[in-house]
């Protein structure tokens, strides 16, 4: 099923991003945290595309189909272009149409720090990426992502709009935010991508940080701001990671309640593969999301 029709019911969505094996030895504990996650039955669920030219991109293709096929949970494949060459995208694409594939987030991915870096024949903007899939596989349903605090490369959040109608134009039919912390920030994204005639369903992407040592990380790959509460929490139980777990997807509840409350309506779990967070938010939503 198409991405944009499960968004166009009237109902909630909540749906849960998962990421591939990077060695063959994860590839069962993967498999096995795919499993637990898609037996919630979220409304869909993303597989991500590994950084430095999708390497194991089997992995995302093999997952996003065994979701659908095996597990009949709608399926999203990510896709991204930066670190390929033409050819290599086109034959991604074409993979993914073989499995049945109808949905893919059509990505730029991060500039890769390799010497041999930039390719001679590449693409530069996920807007490229989208026009190429939409030329291969018409029938295909294309997402892309926005970030509500601005994407770190672009000189102003103004620019970085205007870069994301270039993507809506060029076809793609949903956006999927960056995590954020600060729902405020969220709510005048979406102001602003409406006033900049963005009109496609904007799906809010939560993080549930669940352990100390991915603050940190996180904030480096994403540049978002975490609020002073925020951080009060992962100062008093940063260091008991039971506790930990516990606050991290109370916090996420709580954002995701507060989002609900103010109209939105798609939320995306940024799961870490994690099946105990997956279910924890997910119960605490089951009498909210119905
Ligand atoms: P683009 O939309 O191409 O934008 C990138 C930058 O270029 C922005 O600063 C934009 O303002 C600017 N820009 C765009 N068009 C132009 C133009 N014509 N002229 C000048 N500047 C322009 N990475 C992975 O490797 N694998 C994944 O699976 C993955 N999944 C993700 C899922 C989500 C929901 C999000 C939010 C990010 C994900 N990423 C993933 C990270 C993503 O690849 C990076 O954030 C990357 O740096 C930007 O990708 P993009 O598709 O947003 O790029």
């Amino acid at each position: 099923m198409k991405i944009t029709d499960v968004l166009q019911s009237d109902k909630i969505t909540l749906s849960m991003e998962v990421f591939p094996p990077k060695t063959t030895t994860a590839v069962e504990k993967v498999n096995e945290a795919v499993r637990e996650i898609a037996a919630l039955k979220p409304d869909f669920m993303s597989v991500t595309y590994g950084a430095a030219g999708g390497k194991n991109s089997k992995y995302t293709i093999q997952i996003a189909q065994d979701i659908k096929d095996s597990y009949g949970v709608n399926s999203i494949a990510h896709l991204t272009c930066l670190s390929s060459t033409r050819e290599t995208v086109e034959n991604q694409i074409g993979l993914m149409r073989d499995a049945g594939i109808e949905n893919i987030l059509a990505l730029r991915g991060d500039i890769p720090k390799e010497a041999d870096f930039p390719l001679p024949d590449q693409f530069h903007y996920a807007a490229e990426l989208v026009r190429e899939i939409k030329r291969l596989a018409p029938d295909m349903c294309i997402g892309g992502a926005c970030y509500p605090e601005g994407h770190p490369e672009a000189s102003s959040k103004a620019e970085d709009i205007l870069h994301i109608k270039e993507k809506v134009d060029a076809g793609c039919e949903f956006l999927t935010t960056q995590m954020f912390f600060d729902n405020s920030i969220f709510y005048n994204y979406l102001y602003r991508l409406r006033e900049a005639g963005i009109l496609v369903p904007i799906i809010a992407g939560i993080m549930p940080i669940t352990r100390k040592n991915q603050v940190a990380r996180s904030i480096q790959l994403s540049g978002s701001c975490v609020p002073a509460r925020f951080k009060s929490i992962v100062d008093w139980f940063g260091d008991e990671p039971a506790k930990m777990k516990q606050a991290g997807i109370a916090y996420a509840t709580d954002q995701i309640i507060d989002l609900i409350a103010n109209g939105v309506k798609h939320i995306h779990v940024y799961t870490m593969n994690d099946p105990e967070v997956a279910a924890g938010i997910q119960n605490n939503l089951s009498e909210i999301i119905g």
